[in-house]
């Protein structure tokens, strides 16, 4: 059952083109020290929205706010069935509004979320309204805003500028850009947020709670001229970033590939396969395409996966797409051919699976990961102050400064309960599992113990490991993890 949200377009009674943006309330600071305050994101201004639009109450006698064309909404959702009128309600009250203020409801649209996961998607409607009085004052969190102006917040991005958020992307500004020559199959949804960055998830074998691997494809319409320069380790028209879908899904990633110009880069983040599973059909759809990916992660691509032109990045170089610029970054910590990507003139910045729209990421022990890199790369994500985070599972955030501290805040307090855990006499991987996760369902333990075993790593490399702790020891009870775990669920089950 998906959850459903409502987005207020307000109008200015003095100019038609423009409508009401309300700065969004920013996450809550983290309360423990650390530097996490020296990293904040910038403003976030967006339609006026409810977080929930909930079902009629049986005898709700309120007179109702009357909108025009509800039942246009869409054959799945019909709007009757929610109660609008308390969600306009709350709206108003949010923006300094009241019913008396406005006139002229309508409904304006409907759409329906891509399924990011892991929960279920989020149905939006939109509903404009007209301030009636052409004299009222504004509340200070509230501005007037035209299209045109959103767009070149978002698209031609000044680090630590203002934003714009994804209801008014998603509501407004996607609806007044030509369509592009590009179409995704009629039966995937997508997500274009900034304009000119779609976001498909597609059903994917990856780990859960996710099903889907988010696959990030570019193809500008217009050259916008940023690559003159040409210091740039590759061009095309088009790319196309994680292409890791299941073999169900491969005919739509086809259809996909022949939709875009022939002049194609793929970019792999790295080497898991719920990242490049649909290589191959990319090769025989369009040969011509060349795949850029770290050397540690080409080593991991077979030959049937990929065996036409390809070319080493380290995580230096700009590539250039359809006269847009974007740098690689380097990034390791999920693995050691870990690289991000980083949109300038939108700077949305695709992170990989470093980190995940909900819950943590897990490291790959069995790749090179390392807590060490990972902790590096998380700063120098901020230090790069994106707008947007996309990560290859899950929703794109909108707080990306504030997501990766609470991943710093995370890792660190579980390091903190790993060497409590040792310095109350655990001593192997299954020991310190134990202690340190005794909160976390079993069936995440496999990927917990490697977690465990990196933050042991790390603890050592900082020379924080108890005198008395065999690092020896502990490296020995690697191999007999498995076995333990199955005695310790057998014993359980009973
Ligand atoms: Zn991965």
């Amino acid at each position: 059952m998906a959850a459903h949200k409502l987005g207020v377009i307000f109008r200015n009674p003095s100019n038609d083109a423009e409508f009401l943006l309300y700065r969004q309330p920013r996450p809550p600071k983290f309360e423990e020290g650390e530097d996490y305050d020296l990293y904040s994101d910038s403003d976030l201004w967006d339609l006026p929205s409810t977080a929930e639009l909930n079902p009629i109450a049986a005898g709700v006698v309120e007179p109702p706010i009357l909108v025009q064309g509800v039942e246009l909404c869409s054959e799945k959702i019909d709007l009757r069935q929610f109660d609008l009128n308390s969600a306009l309600i709350s709206v108003m009250g949010r923006v300094g509004l009241g019913v008396a203020d406005l006139g002229d409801w309508k409904f304006f649209k409907c759409v329906e979320e891509a399924e990011f996961g892991p929960g279920p998607p989020i149905n939006f409607a939109f509903v404009e309204a007209k301030l009636l009085d052409k004299n009222t004052i504004l509340r200070e969190h509230c501005k007037w805003m035209s299209i045109h102006t959103c767009r070149e917040w978002l698209v031609n991005v000044k680090p630590g500028g203002v934003r714009v958020g994804l209801l008014a992307v998603i509501g407004l500004i996607n609806e007044s850009t030509e369509p592009t020559k590009f179409q995704v199959p009629s039966t995937l949804r997508f997500q274009e947020y900034p304009p000119g960055v779609v976001v498909i998830p597609m059903r994917s074998k990856t780990a859960k709670p996710f099903h889907t691997t988010n696959l990030v494809v570019f193809a500008p319409e217009n050259d916008s001229g940023e690559c003159k320069d040409g210091s740039f380790v590759a061009s095309g028209d088009a790319l196309i970033v994680d292409p890791g879908c299941r073999s169900e899904s491969l005919e739509e990633l086809r259809e996909i590939v022949a939709a875009l110009p022939r002049r194609l880069i793929v970019f792999a983040t790295h080497h898991h396969r719920d990242h490049i599973n649909g290589l191959s059909v990319i090769q025989k759809t369009n040969p011509d395409a060349i795949l850029l990916a770290h050397k540690n992660t080409m080593s991991h691509i077979h030959k049937d996966d990929w065996n036409s032109a390809y070319t080493f990045v380290s995580g230096s170089e700009d590539i250039c797409v359809g006269g847009q610029r974007l740098s690689i970054i380097f990034a390791p910590g999920h693995t050691d051919g870990h690289l991000a990507l980083l949109h300038n003139s939108t700077r949305s910045l695709i992170v990989g699976d470093h980190c995940v729209g909900q819950g943590s990421a897990f490291l790959d022990l069995y790749s090179g990961a390392s807590m060490a890199d990972y902790f590096k790369t998380t700063y120098k994500f901020m230090e790069l102050s994106p707008h947007a985070l996309i990560p290859m599972h899950g929703r794109v955030s909108f707080w990306p400064k504030h997501m990766l501290c609470g991943y710093l805040k995370n890792r660190r307090s579980r390091e903190k309960s790993i060497l409590r855990a040792i310095e109350r006499g655990a001593e192997t991987l299954f020991e310190i599992v134990v202690k340190a996760y005794s909160r976390i369902d079993h069936s995440y333990w496999i990927p917990a113990s490697w977690n465990v075993k990196l933050h042991v790593d790390h603890l050592a490399l900082l020379d924080k490991l108890p005198k008395c702790f065999s690092i020896e020891r502990f490296n020995r009870s690697l191999g007999s993890f498995a076995a333990e775990l199955d005695k310790f669920e057998a014993k359980s089950s009973l």
